[in-house]
């Protein structure tokens, strides 16, 4: 079964293939945290959603190439470092650091380009797209000096939001980087300098001045991935308008699609409303922290509702997240030192089937649009069932060891490891291999089987209970 995956687009599951389905490389934009303030639980939704994202695409084979940009100018960071007394890039370095900080705590895997904004690099390009759309009458310098995107030119406007536009009345002009669908008007791709913007400006061909939000996403994803991409992420909040004007830019600039596959995650909410910094209801990751929950807690929660269903925070919910990691700790503690044992040995039977189909079934359930609720229930059936069969005796300690190897590879996807080495499926059947030499007394095959085992880096110990495996200590 393909990776099918709801299109914002579309407002369809759709089968996924990427732009080089031979290579299986996969392009991945997501919209990063504007550095004005320390990141609050909201945004890392966002964040750990596109990290399930990533990680589940790996598990299927595909190498994802993942840019996450920073917003590191815009109007909310300009008003927090002039209100802070401080020059912007100095300002901003300090969120950049904790928001670093942060994706590590929650065990994000890092994307491989952080641009932001305001190096030179991208702010050259920006200015030579803008340049390309007055040239093409696209956009506009208007006598505010600030330049627009005439939107009647780019009649796909409105698109991804599904906006009718003939139906809602243009307001003419929108200089903000945020507004409401009721005042669509032409959006600001350049913002001419004024007293405001103390001494963040650069220059270009209209004036000093600063870009807007949108284009700084369109010059970065486009320079990075190139004009298509296939796979672009963002909160719900973001579709408008800021990736409809990303669109908008990024095409009438290329000529081509931007964006394959438009993916949205719904909000965190409290008490029935979105968690955000405007509304004051929120926490960052420091605050729960700082009552007493781990990373591997706040990421639990945040990662096992489903991306498209509002998720309701609460201190109840991480509590939840807490007693769920416990079970699946216990059991991981639990086949390990079964599969570590290898005291048997008639070892060598497949893993019974209804274990092996629990663990595909967990990824056949992310395949269908990441139903990481689903993929979690064949997780503790999985739990369950082999606890139960351990309990009877019903599982030998190969059939641990194969269990372990399971959960290895669902933990590379949910990364909730709390730090116990699984024995590789070839060192187990060395082992096992060893034990039956042992057993026919061929000293001589059961030495050279240890000194197999000790090439690849274990130690056997052969204890009362079997033998023992554990890494060689380098
Ligand atoms: P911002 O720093 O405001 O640009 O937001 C960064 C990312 O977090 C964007 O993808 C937003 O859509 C997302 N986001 C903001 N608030 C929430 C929330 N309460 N729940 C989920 N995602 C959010
Ligand atoms: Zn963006």
């Amino acid at each position: 079964m393909p990776v099918r995956l709801h299109n914002t687009y579309s407002r369809q599951l759709e089968d996924f293939t990427p732009l080089d389905p031979v290579g299986q490389r996969v392009k991945m934009y997501t919209c990063g945290p504007t550095v004005y303030n320390h990141a609050h639980i909201g945004n890392f939704r966002a964040y750990v959603f596109e990290d399930l994202l990533q990680r589940h695409l790996e598990a299927r084979g595909y190498a994802v190439e993942r840019v996450m940009n920073l917003t590191d100018v815009d109007d909310k960071t300009i008003r927090g470092a002039r209100t802070a007394g401080r020059r912007l890039a100095d300002f901003t370095q300090v969120y950049k650091d904790a928001f670093f900080t942060d994706l590590e705590t929650l065990r994000i895997k890092p994307a491989q380009h952080f641009p932001a904004a305001t190096e030179p690099r991208y702010i050259e390009r920006m200015i030579a797209m803008i340049a390309q759309l007055i040239a093409a009458d696209i956009a506009y310098q208007a006598e505010d000096r600030s330049v627009y995107f005439r939107l009647s030119k780019f009649p796909d406007y409105g698109k991804l939001a599904h906006l009718n536009l003939d139906e809602l009345r243009p307001s003419g002009r929108v200089a903000s980087d945020e507004y409401e669908k009721e005042n669509i008007g032409d959006f600001a791709l350049w913002k001419a300098w004024d007293d405001a913007d103390g001494d963040v400006r650069w220059d270009s061909p209209w004036g000093p001045g600063r870009p807007g939000w949108h284009i700084e996403c369109s010059a970065m994803a486009t320079a990075i991935l190139g004009p298509e991409i296939d796979i672009h992420c963002g909160g719900v909040d973001n579709i408008f308008p800021h990736h409809e004007a990303e669109i908008a830019q990024s095409e009438c600039c290329t000529g081509k699609k931007f964006v394959r596959y438009w993916l949205h995650n719904a909000h965190l909410m409290v008490e029935g409303q979105k968690m955000s910094k405007s509304l004051g209801n929120f926490y960052t990751l420091r605050d729960l922290l700082g009552k007493g929950f781990t990373g591997r807690e706040i990421r639990y929660a945040l990662l096992t509702v489903n991306y498209r269903l509002p998720l309701n925070f609460t201190i109840a919910g991480l509590e939840a997240a807490r007693a769920a990691l416990a079970r699946i700790d216990e059991w991981v503690r639990r086949i390990s030192d079964f599969g570590s044992q290898m005291s048997d040995t008639n070892a060598a039977s497949d893993l019974p089937g209804e274990f092996a189909t629990r663990h595909e079934s967990f990824f056949q359930a992310l395949d269908d649009d990441l139903n990481i609720a689903g993929a979690m229930g064949q997780l503790f059936d999985l739990i369950r069932e082999s606890n139960s069969a351990l309990d009877h005796g019903d599982l030998t300690s190969a059939h641990a060891a194969k269990l372990l190897a399971h959960w290895e590879s669902i933990n590379a996807v949910l990364a909730l490891e709390p730090g116990i080495l699984a024995v590789p499926a070839e060192i187990a059947a060395l082992v096992e291999k060893r034990q039956q030499a042992r057993a026919d007394k061929d000293w001589k095959a059961s030495d050279q089987l240890r000194d197999e085992v000790a090439a690849l880096g274990w130690t056997v110990k052969d204890t009362k209970d079997g033998p023992k495996l554990s890494p060689t200590a380098r």
